[in-house]
């Protein structure tokens, strides 16, 4: 028996995402989440979809689950109970998200004790998010030392950027002294659908220059050119580009000593100011993108300038984004705003003729769960929607990392 499955681990700070694929028919056999981590009120959200349990649908546990530890042992034993556990001898490889990878790893990586020291030493480029990724690395060592684990970097589709464009305009020994550059993040995302996208028009990869708008709670954009990422908005970390549910996206740089000096804010409260009270949710008090859309509807005022800011952000990127590919073949929009709304595709691209771009509008309002083309037929650039599969991506690179 050739062990052809495959554990997809996200350790966020307070949560894990976790699903199990066989990467034999890239199917799934269990998905699930374990919510509010440290707190009381910790939840476990387990579903198998194959076996004797999938009958049974979701499992909810409640209850206390102190950390990353408990939740991924918690986790294990829920799998075990469907005949997936982590001791399964059809299990190939563990495959981790970690957010970021520095300028060190470009590609997925086999972890050993020197990697781990690695993304343990690039903690202080993602406070928020690598502690939890590195919580995840160790516990399922321990739980399965002789098994594969591999790093999958958010960073490292974005590596191949050229040098001037990762590059900051500010003193070079600072920035190398303290790492400071362009990184870009969701690029498991971004390199998911610039492919899908390519393989919807029929083409190969390196014949396509994509653009991809991921639009979710985060969101931003990428040019990839024939497969190859020439740039992307998030930078040294993901609050620059698009205005999000929560961050600010794109800002004049002296907003941060303003609000320091006049406004005598900490550095810890601007951070969290533009990192978590900013985007959707600063200009009109809602980050659900749903939930902006509708009072917009029905005439908020601060919901419409909400909207209206977030698409004018979206435009400039996609008219920068043109420019610097010269030839765009497609644009694509993937998660969970840019797969759903097709209002927010609409707005985003009316005008935009001169670009070559124009909406199917019967096409685009259809909602599906498959990649598909919503372009006019006389557009010059596809649109195409694009479901993202993050998991899937994790997924396929670990398989082909472990079976070489
Ligand atoms: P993600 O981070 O990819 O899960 O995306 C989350 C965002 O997608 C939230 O802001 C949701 O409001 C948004 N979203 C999901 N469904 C829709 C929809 N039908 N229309 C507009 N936004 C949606």
């Amino acid at each position: 028996m050739t062990a052809s499955r495959v554990l997809v681990l996200n350790s966020g700070s307070s949560s894990v995402k976790y699903q199990l694929l066989d990467m034999a028919d890239s199917s799934r056999l269990a998905v699930g989440l374990v919510e509010r981590i440290g707190e009381e009120t910790s939840r476990l959200t387990h579903e198998p979809l194959t076996g004797p349990g999938a009958a049974g649908g979701k499992r909810v546990t409640e209850g206390p689950i102190a950390d990353h530890a408990a939740a991924l042992r918690a986790v294990s034993a829920e799998l075990a109970a469907d005949g997936l556990g982590l001791d399964s001898p059809e299990l190939a490889a563990v495959g981790h998200r970690v957010v970021h990878g520095g300028t060190k790893f470009t590609h997925p990586t086999l972890i050993d004790d020197a990697v781990l020291a690695e993304i343990r030493a690039l903690i202080p480029l993602a406070p928020l998010h690598n502690p939890a990724n590195v919580t995840g690395i160790e516990v399922a060592r321990e739980l399965r030392p002789d098994l594969p684990q591999v790093a999958v970097f958010d960073t490292a589709f974005h590596s191949t950027m050229p040098e001037h464009v990762a590059r900051y305009a500010i003193d070079a020994a600072t920035a190398d002294k303290y790492s400071i550059r362009r990184y870009g993040f969701h690029g498991t995302s971004h390199a998911y659908v610039a492919r899908a996208t390519a393989r919807l028009l029929g083409k190969a990869e390196e014949d396509v220059n994509v653009i991809v708008l991921h639009l979710g709670n985060g969101a931003s954009a990428s040019a990839v050119h024939g497969g190859v990422c020439v740039e992307t908005s998030m930078g040294l970390t993901p609050l620059e580009g698009l205005v999000m549910g929560t961050r600010s996206g794109d800002l004049d740089p002296a907003v941060v000593f303003h609000l320091a000096r006049v406004g005598g804010m900490s550095i810890d409260e601007i951070d969290s100011l533009l990192n978590k009270k900013s985007g959707l949710l600063g200009l009109c008090g809602d980050n659900d993108m749903r939930e902006v859309q509708r009072r917009a509807e029905e005439g908020d005022a601060s919901a419409r300038l909400a909207l209206a800011s977030y698409i004018h952000r979206l435009k400039k990127y996609i008219g920068a984004y043109s420019a610097v590919l010269g030839r765009v073949d497609a644009v694509a929009f993937t998660a969970g705003v840019g797969e759903n709304s097709s209002q927010i595709r609409e707005m985003a691209l009316a005008g935009l003729a001169e670009l070559g771009l124009a909406l199917d509008l019967e096409a685009n309002s259809v909602r599906s769960p498959e990649p598909r083309l919503v372009s006019a037929e006389y557009a010059r650039v596809a649109v195409a929607v694009v479901p993202t599969d993050e998991e899937l991506e994790i997924a396929s690179q670990t398989y082909a990392l472990v079976t070489g």
